[in-house]
């Protein structure tokens, strides 16, 4: 082992579990301690003032302005007493983080002192310099108005020593340069579409509300080890590396044992969570070795959104407490699992009612299938685009690989939703239904058993799934803002709601009866939405042509799949629902190829890089050594000799001389091909030739890299090998 791999692999094993401090108080208790929620509000805001922010929260009603400044006063005094000095506005802008500017709250009081000042002014809106955010083009450099404005709707909260506000993210020509503004309006869209529709079943229902519960899936690697990564440290992910000799084909490690050190680190992550207010359940390892995941209980979209990305944060934050760092890349290591973060979905009404679960009635029922038909229709006309909002340079590695949904977007129902929905199709019109006194026609099919997807009827491979009472959408990356899978989803399902609202109408309008108007605009849909049914094995090649011939979106070139943005169907979906523009998706479509093009640019001169400093060096060390060996051989013995004992030596040494001579060859190329990739002005076009060329050639590169640390001396290899950054806890 090189000097320096021995030091860090020495260190990493010598970590003693990290130590945390265990509040004495029950988790009840320090539940949301930092987060201004309606138990603070109430406390520190005017009866007047709190009764109106909770009618902003709770019913979407415009915020008076009149009473910003009493909320920004009540804001600030609680933040101050819990120690906070400074205050930011805290967005999502396109890139994947979250995006803050810390402002002290004092202010100078003209008299030669300070004092602690807020207004409401600055809680509502604030100026950040918009041209340093992706914005695709909407700002030019020299324009920076582009504001922040406050979403009420998901609640502040300290982190150290700082307020934060949660706000969207506006070009000041109203453009959104955010995830946040775009998730809210497509949250605005499905409940009115949603509510509409449940009034056909609940005519008091006032607001049909998204959910969301994501599984956060990571891994941990010990920091000493991620250091001596430049790859992982630049990456994110390593670009090198081969497959260490176990790595999870035992399956040992799922549901195993939490290794101490990494339980004191979920333990610490978990107390600060819920003083975030984030509802933390469930953690576990997961497949791969030092893979974990990490889930909380559902909320509603925006803000389960938002606990999301302060998650990441802090997920980031607490590892380095514990000597490690978290990979949240979707595939930070070749040959094992990736991490994804599935997204588990549904719509519930203001009155209780789960749209997604089957009910006790036929009545609940009926209602139950109006809704997952048409999210089945939203998902088959829209699933070039749903794929194309979970797409990115990074979680391209994890899809289509044997471990994650395939990049073709289909929806697995089980076997007695299946069943039910068959029934329905092959039924004639009115067969299903008899006259009850009071309500007119009813629904006349069997009874759905609750629970009905038990562990035995789920389908991992299947990108979106029905489990029960919700949808879980797979495909979402690790790494990604849920936001992005969110916009699409719920405007799709809100478009297609609507549209569903309108068939029915014009049926009723004729005369049919309610029921019977329903079932024949579902069963319509059912032929129509078929081809993205499946309950196959969605890993197999077989599936593949399939879903060809049934004219799903199979591209796999993710800058192709961005494309389905601007479809027709798309621009007119995010149009008429009110979510977005052509000009602001032509925009953010713009960040998208840019970004793609950045991480290949990045990963490619990484690789270079290490290529020249570590491998190529390494190599030749080595190679050398052999032959001063081989040299030695026939200095002692005679020549016949000589060359039956160097036979071995030689042999590697033109191995190593075969693959190096490539890495050398092919990275000289990479760079000319970069050059000329560069020299695109047009950035999908740019993106489209950092895939077609550039990604294939790191491919290529690595695989000799690969062979060559299988053979190179292991005390000479300088990078952290794969069984110490993965088996090391
Ligand atoms: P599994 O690994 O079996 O999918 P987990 O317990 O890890 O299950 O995660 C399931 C997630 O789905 C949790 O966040 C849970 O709160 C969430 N969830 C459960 N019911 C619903 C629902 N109706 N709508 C949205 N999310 C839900
Ligand atoms: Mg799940």
């Amino acid at each position: 082992m090189s000097e320096l791999r021995f030091r860090v692999v020495e260190t990493a094993f010598r970590k003693r579990p990290a130590h945390v401090e265990i509040p004495s108080e029950r988790p009840s208790e320090y539940f949301a301690r930092y987060v201004f929620n309606k138990e603070k509000m109430f406390k520190y805001l005017p009866g007047g003032v709190y009764a109106k922010l909770v009618d902003v929260i709770e019913n979407n009603v415009p915020l008076d302005s009149g009473i910003a400044d009493e909320v920004a006063a009540g804001m600030k005094r609680w933040a101050v007493e819990m120690g906070a000095t400074h205050y930011t506005h805290w967005f999502h802008p396109l890139t994947e983080g979250t995006a803050e500017k810390h402002d002290a709250f004092v202010e100078p009081d003209g008299k030669g002192g300070m004092i602690e000042e807020f207004t409401g002014k600055l809680l509502v809106q604030q100026e950040p310099d918009a041209s340093s955010f992706p914005n695709g083009g909407i700002r030019n450099t020299f324009e920076t108005r582009g504001y922040s404005a406050w979403d009420p709707s998901s609640p502040a909260f300290i982190v150290d020593d700082t307020l934060c506000i949660p706000t969207v993210f506006i070009a000041y020509t109203g453009e959104s340069l955010d995830y946040k503004a775009p998730l809210l309006k497509a949250l605005r869209a499905v409940n009115k579409a949603a509510t509409d529709v449940c009034h056909y079943f609940y005519p008091e229902v006032k607001k049909v509300v998204a959910y969301l519960g994501w599984e956060q899936e990571y891994f941990l690697v010990d920091e000493g080890l991620y250091a001596a990564r430049p790859d992982l440290l630049m990456t994110g992910r390593t670009l090198t590396g081969h497959d260490s000799a176990k790595n999870q084909q035992l399956e040992d490690h799922y549901f195993g044992a939490i290794p101490p050190r990494v339980g004191a680190f979920m333990k610490d992550l978990e107390i600060e969570a819920l003083k975030l207010g984030i509802p933390v359940k469930t953690r576990h390892n997961e497949v791969a070795p030092n893979q974990f995941e990490l889930a909380p209980v559902f909320e509603e979209c925006n803000l389960a959104v938002d606990h999301n990305m302060l998650i990441m944060a802090l997920m980031r934050k607490i590892a380095r407490n514990h000597g490690f760092r978290v990979l949240l890349h979707e595939k930070p290591f070749k040959g094992i699992n990736g991490s994804g973060k599935h997204n588990n979905w549904s719509l519930g009404t203001d009155t209780g009612v789960l749209l997604m679960a089957p009910g006790k009635t036929s009545e609940e029922n009926l209602c139950f299938i109006v809704f997952i038909v048409n999210t089945l229709m939203a998902v088959y006309r829209h699933n070039g685009l749903l794929k194309a909002s979970i797409s990115s340079a990074t979680n391209a590695h994890r899809l289509g690989a044997n471990e994650a949904p395939p990049a073709i977007i289909s929806s697995f129902l089980g076997t007695q939703v299946s069943q039910m929905l068959n029934l329905i199709e092959e039924s004639e019109k009115d067969e299903l239904v008899s006259m009850d006194g009071k309500h007119g026609m009813k629904l006349d099919i069997p009874q759905i058993p609750e629970l009905l997807i038990d562990n035995t009827d789920r389908n991992r491979t299947s990108p979106f799934a029905f489990t029960g009472n919700r949808f879980e959408f797979r495909a979402v990356g690790s790494e990604a803002n849920c936001a992005s899978a969110m916009i699409a989803l719920n405007t799709a399902v809100a478009e297609q709601l609507a549209e569903f609202k309108v068939e029915v109408d014009a049926l009723m309008e004729k005369g049919e009866e309610r029921v019977s108007a329903l079932l024949e605009v579902v069963r319509r849909y059912l032929k129509i939405c078929k081809p993205i049914r499946f309950d196959g094995n969605g890993y197999s090649e077989e599936w593949k042509a399939e879903a060809a011939r049934r004219g799903l979106d199979c591209e796999t070139s993710v800058p192709l799949i961005f494309d389905n943005y601007l479809s027709k169907a798309s621009v007119e979906m995010f149009e008429r629902m009110a979510v977005m523009t052509r000009k602001e998706l032509e925009a953010r479509n713009e960040v998208k190829w840019e970004t793609y093009t950045k991480k290949i640019q990045i990963e490619s001169r990484v690789l270079g890089d290490l290529v020249m400093n570590h491998i190529i060096p390494v190599a030749t060390e080595y190679q050398s050594k052999l032959l001063d060996n081989v040299w030695k051989m026939q200095a002692l013995f005679t020549a016949g000799k000589a060359s039956e004992l160097s036979a071995k030596d030689l042999e590697l040494i033109e191995e190593i001389a075969h693959h190096t001579a490539f890495v050398k060859e092919h990275v000289d190329k990479m760079v000319e091909a970069r050059k000329e990739a560069n020299r695109v002005a047009c950035e999908r076009e740019k993106a489209i030739a950092y895939h077609d060329r550039i990604v294939p050639m790191m491919e290529e590169i690595r695989y000799h890299i690969d062979k060559l640390e299988l053979v190179v001396d292991d005390q000479m290899w300088t990078l952290p090998k794969y069984r110490e950054l993965l088996f090391i806890r």
